[in-house]
C-alpha cells in the first residue's frame, strides 16, 4: 500500500515537471530547467567520482555506487543500482577492481568510460602460492588512480568523454579536464620531488593498492595482500617479514577500510611501527583525493626517511 501511494504521487510530480518544461519551452526561458535535465554520471567508486565533479562541474549531476566507508573491491550491487548504472548518460568505472561493476556494465559500450582503457596499464601483481581471489581477475592492476600523472590522462579523456555526451557543454568540459590535469601534474612534481631522496625505497602495504605510485616515483612495494578481502597465509606473513627484516623497513602501512590486525601482527614482529597510507578507494574522512594524496606523501616521507 505503502509504495503504490508513493508511486502514485511521484507519477505526478513528474507530470507536474513536464508541465513546467514545456511551459519554458513555450516562452523561451532557460531558467526553469530542473537538474533532472542535466547529463547524469555515475562513478564507481571515489577517486572516480572526485574526478567527474571536477571535469563535470554545474553541467553534470554525479552519484557514487559505493557509499563512504564501504570497500570497494567486494561491492555488491542491487537490481536498483544497476538500473541506475545503466540508465546513465555516462558510467565511469575501472574494469578489475569491482566485478559487480565490470558485469552490469559489461554491455554499455559508448555510455561505460572505462579509464583503464585511457592509461598504460601495469601488470597485475602475483604472489607465489595465493590463489586468484576471483574469478573477474583482469591481467592488469586496476590502481591506476594512485599514480597522479595517469590519472591526468584520464581527466583529459573524461572531458572527452563528456562533452560528446553533451556537445552544448563541451568547451566548458574540455576546460575543467585540462584545470584538473593541470592541479593533477602540479600534485606529481611534488611527489617526484619528495619522495626523490629516501633512506628506503620499500614500502610494505596492507594490499596490493600502491604499485602504480611505486613505478612512478621508483619505490619498491611488498603488499601483504593481493585484495583487501583476502586472509594472508602464514607463509606469506612470514615471507613479508623476512623482506621488511631484510630492508629495514621501519613502518608498516595500514590502510582506512581495511582492518589493521595483519599490519600490527606484522609489525610487531620486525619492530616497525604503522601508518595509514590511504589508498583512496573510498572518499577521505577530511578534504579530497588531492589533499589526501598529498598527506600521503608526507607519510612516506616519514616512514622512507625522505629528505
Ligand atoms: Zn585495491
Amino acid at each position: 500500500m505503502m509504495s503504490g501511494h508513493f508511486r502514485v504521487r511521484a507519477v505526478g510530480l513528474l507530470a507536474g515537471a513536464g508541465l513546467l518544461a514545456t511551459a519554458a519551452c513555450g516562452s523561451g526561458t532557460a531558467e526553469t530547467a530542473s537538474a533532472g535535465d542535466k547529463p547524469r554520471v555515475v562513478a564507481a567508486f571515489y577517486p572516480l567520482q572526485w574526478l567527474a565533479e571536477r571535469v563535470g562541474g554545474a553541467d553534470i549531476d554525479v552519484s557514487v555506487l559505493t557509499a563512504p566507508g564501504v570497500e570497494p573491491h567486494d561491492l555488491e550491487l542491487g537490481a536498483q543500482q544497476i538500473a541506475d548504472l545503466q540508465d546513465a548518460t555516462l558510467s565511469v568505472y575501472i574494469k578489475g577492481v569491482q566485478p559487480a561493476v565490470d558485469d552490469a556494465l559489461g554491455q554499455q559500450g559508448d555510455r561505460a568510460f572505462d579509464a583503464a582503457t585511457a592509461v598504460k596499464t601495469l601488470p597485475a601483481a602475483e604472489h607465489a602460492g595465493e590463489e586468484e581471489a576471483h574469478e573477474h581477475e583482469v591481467s592488469y592492476d586496476p590502481h591506476l588512480w594512485l599514480d597522479p600523472s595517469r590519472f591526468a590522462t584520464v581527466a583529459g579523456k573524461l572531458g572527452e568523454r563528456m562533452a560528446q555526451a553533451d556537445p552544448a557543454h563541451a568547451q566548458a568540459y574540455k576546460d575543467r579536464a585540462a584545470k584538473t590535469a593541470a592541479d593533477l601534474a602540479a600534485l606529481d612534481r611534488e611527489m617526484t620531488k619528495g619522495l626523490t631522496s629516501c633512506t628506503s625505497k620499500t614500502m610494505v602495504t596492507s594490499h596490493e593498492a600502491f604499485g602504480y605510485l611505486a613505478d612512478r616515483y621508483k619505490l619498491k612495494q611488498i603488499g601483504i595482500t593481493l585484495d583487501p578481502e583476502s586472509e594472508p597465509s602464514p607463509a606469506r606473513i612470514a615471507e613479508v617479514a623476512k623482506l621488511a627484516n631484510a630492508e629495514k623497513v621501519t613502518t608498516i602501512f595500514t590502510e582506512a577500510l581495511v582492518s589493521p590486525k595483519v599490519a600490527e601482527v606484522l609489525a610487531q614482529e620486525v619492530h616497525a611501527k604503522t601508518a595509514v597510507l590511504d589508498p583512496l578507494e573510498g572518499k577521505p574522512a577530511g578534504g579530497d583525493y588531492l589533499t589526501q594524496m598529498r598527506q600521503n606523501l608526507k607519510t612516506l616521507q616519514t616512514a622512507l626517511g625522505c629528505a
